[in-house]
């Protein structure tokens, strides 16, 4: 199973990646990843409020 990030064989310690370096890499891609799409998508638009009284105060 080659590294999904260099496509290098991975290593035994680190795989599927090849080497600590690409898991970290893999790792703060996914981290920056899921932190775009929350802040592209703004809860207040996609979240109805539960109680509207709750809502206006
Ligand atoms: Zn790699």
């Amino acid at each position: 199973m080659p590294c999904p990030i260099c496509e290098k064989d991975s290593d035994q310690t680190y795989r599927p990646f090849c080497s600590k370096r690409c898991a970290d890499l893999d790792l703060g891609r996914w981290m920056t990843g899921s932190y775009r799409v929350e802040t592209e998508e703004p809860p207040e638009d996609q979240v109805a409020p539960e109680d509207p009284q709750e809502w206006k105060h």
